[in-house]
This record gives C-alpha cells, sequence and structure tokens, in this order.
C-alpha cells in the first residue's frame, strides 16, 4: 500500500535511499559489517565524510573559502552556536522574526550577546515575509530563516545587507537552486529535506571565524569541528550517511535544477487547487507562500472530521496542521511525488463537491 507522506519533519525520504540506508545497517560497503559498528575514523566512513562535504559544497555553490560541518545537536544548537561564533562581544547581531524558529534562535542569541530584532511580521501570526526594513551598517551578522516550517512562508528574494548573512534553511534546503556564496552561513537540520534527524549540516566562510574575543569552549567552536573534520567526537555517522545517499539521489536526477522545477510544479498543483476551492483558504500571502509547507484552513471548520476522514481513506498521511495554526499543512519536501500531491488536490476537490 503507498502512503502519500506530507509529514513536516522528519519528512518523506526517497525509497530508494531508505532502501541503501537500510543495506548499510547490515553490510556496509562489502565489510560484511554495519556501518553502525565500525570506526568512525575507518578509511569507509572517511569516505563517506568527504563526499558528504564535497556533494554539499557542489550542490549549494560553494568555493574553497567555505567549510561543511556534521554535527549534532540539531539547528537548534546552532541557534546558540552560531552567535557564540559570530558574534563578538563588543558586536550586535541582527535578526529577522518570521515564525517560531526565527524566534528561538533570537531567544539563543539574546542569551550570547547583544541582539537586534530588525523586521518581525509576529502582528499577522507571520502569514508573509518582512521586506525593506533598514539594517543598521554595523552589524556583525544578519540572521534570517528562509523557510518558515510552521507557517508556511517562504523568502523568494534575500535582504541585500553589507554585512554576512546567516540563514537558517532547515526547512528548504537544497530545495531550489540557491548560489550559497551569497552567505556567510548556511545551516540546516537534515531531518526536513536533506537526511535522516541527527546532524545538522553547517557551511561557513572560514574567514569570519576567531573574531568574538570571547574564550571558546570546543565542543561550541566551529574551528575546532572544521579542524577536526566534523570528527571532534564520534560524529552522528548513520544520518550523514543518510543525508549523503540522498544528496546522491538529488545529483543523479539532475540536481537543484531539477528539483526546482518539481518543487515548482507540486506547489502549483496544491495551491491552484486551495484558490479555487470554495471550502478551503489559504493562511499566507500569496507572495511569501512556500513552496515546502503548504498552510491552509477550512472555511466551515466544523467540516474537518469528514475532510480527514476523506484523506485518511486516500492513504495521506502527515497533513494535519501545527498546533499553533491549525488547520491543515501539506510538505512537500524534495522527495514527495508530484503524483502524491495531485492525488490530495484530487480528495479536496472531491471533499467539496460532497460538502459545497
Ligand atoms: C525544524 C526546524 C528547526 C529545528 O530543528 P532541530 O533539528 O529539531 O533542532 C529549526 N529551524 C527550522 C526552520 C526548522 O524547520
Amino acid at each position: 500500500m503507498k502512503v502519500h507522506n506530507f509529514s513536516a519533519g522528519p519528512g518523506i525520504l526517497p525509497q530508494e535511499v531508505l532502501q541503501q540506508a537500510s543495506e548499510a545497517c547490515i553490510n556496509f560497503d562489502n565489510l560484511n559489517l554495519s556501518l553502525l559498528e565500525i570506526s568512525h575514523r575507518s578509511k569507509n566512513f572517511e569516505k563517506v565524510m568527504d563526499e558528504s562535504m564535497e556533494l554539499t559544497k557542489e550542490l549549494l555553490m560553494l568555493d574553497a573559502s567555505y567549510k561543511v560541518m556534521f554535527l549534532g545537536g540539531g539547528a537548534s544548537l546552532q541557534f546558540a552556536m552560531v552567535p557564540y561564533n559570530l558574534l563578538r562581544t563588543e558586536g550586535t547581531a541582527g535578526y529577522v522574526n518570521t515564525g517560531v524558529w526565527a524566534g528561538k534562535a533570537i531567544k539563543e542569541a539574546k542569551n550570547v550577546d547583544k541582539t537586534k530584532v530588525l523586521a518581525t511580521s509576529e502582528d499577522s501570526n507571520f502569514s508573509y515575509i518582512p521586506k525593506g526594513f533598514p539594517v543598521p551598517k554595523d552589524l556583525d551578522y544578519l540572521h534570517i530563516t528562509s523557510n518558515n516550517t510552521i507557517y508556511g512562508t517562504q523568502m523568494k528574494k534575500w535582504p541585500v545587507a553589507p554585512m554576512p548573512i546567516v540563514c537558517d534553511m532547515s526547512s528548504d534546503i537544497l530545495s531550489r537552486k540557491v548560489d550559497g556564496k551569497q552567505f556567510g552561513l548556511i545551516y540546516a537540520g537534515a531531518q526536513k529535506n536533506m537526511g535522516a534527524a541527527g546532524t545538522t549540516m553547517i557551511a561557513v566562510k572560514e574567514e569570519l571565524l576567531g573574531k568574538t574575543g570571547r574564550t571558546m569552549l570546543s565542543m561550541m567552536d566551529y574551528r575546532q569541528h572544521i579542524k577536526a573534520g566534523s570528527m571532534y567526537n564520534t560524529p552522528p555517522v548513520f544520518p550523514i550517511y543518510v543525508s549523503l545517499l540522498t544528496m546522491r539521489w538529488l545529483k543523479k536526477n539532475g540536481g537543484v535544477e531539477w528539483i526546482e522545477k518539481v518543487n515548482q510544479q507540486k506547489a502549483a498543483c496544491i495551491y491552484t487547487e486551495i484558490d479555487r476551492n470554495s471550502l478551503f483558504k489559504g493562511t499566507c500571502e500569496k507572495e511569501d507562500r512556500s513552496n515546502m509547507n503548504v498552510c491552509f484552513v477550512m472555511h466551515k471548520p466544523e467540516l474537518e472530521p469528514e475532510f480527514d476522514k476523506l484523506w485518511k481513506e486516500a492513504n495521506i498521511s502527515g497533513i494535519r496542521g501545527h498546533r499553533d495554526v491549525g488547520g491543515y499543512r501539506a510538505s512537500l519536501y524534495n522527495a514527495l511525488p508530484l503524483e502524491s500531491v495531485q492525488v490530495l488536490a484530487d480528495v479536496m476537490q472531491a471533499f467539496e463537491k460532497k460538502f459545497a
């Protein structure tokens, strides 16, 4: 039975990646040993780490001035590590508040040092992306969230700023063509679009590091992790391997240019139906709508149980909205086929025929 998996995270992975990852748990690289029971310092795993870093750089169009890390602690640890490594003790960091995750990043940055919120869309329950706000010239960095997983908004254009831009790309990394060189630092928890829960990818322009004036705790210091090739301590070997397999899958199929087109088709399919259907409405400004997380609600919420019955019968999974927004959220991560989105659109049409 095929399940149409719209989960917001951990999210859907390509079937062949799941297959290859399970095989590696039994017999990795024809060693007759599991990936989970060999040294992370073995040649076989070092190849995995090296290729993961190389592929990340290639897919994000990064040059040799960037270093890539795969660490534990989730994107949430990066909320603290970013200011700890980039915010000088006399400096100020600037943040754009576009949702729950951006808010958590701001909270941690304030715990580290001086932090300014430059713009927020909190006044309208984060239904749009603030634009055209002034950026003070003296910030150490400007932090943005490219895609707001919970509220379903996405930055279609990057702010222009004279200082390095730091971007939390957790929920739309590798979903579209992005010239990573526009950023000083990019981070992403792997579990939404890149691989499996347990590792976070960080790509940083190395020259930005070592300037804070802080005495650095080793595990919190990017330079320690870079020097050790992300093996300062035992790395999360399995999620890193799953990320590698997912990036290989992406590259083999045509890379970010290919998936960007597919993702646009998927988003167009579902947004067209939301706008056409008399029983549903989207929750965000149209120009800021996310191609990854599609949030929508019903005009008559009392009909929700009826709709829930229909989509469950169609083997759809994971479209209940986040508790902060309610309604529905269909996450269209890279591995979700267009066919699944079509099934959801068909269910919405059938629902309208029955109840409108
Ligand atoms: C899920 C998510 C996070 C949190 O990731 P963890 O790996 O659970 O810490 C942070 N930022 C964004 C944009 C997310 O979608």
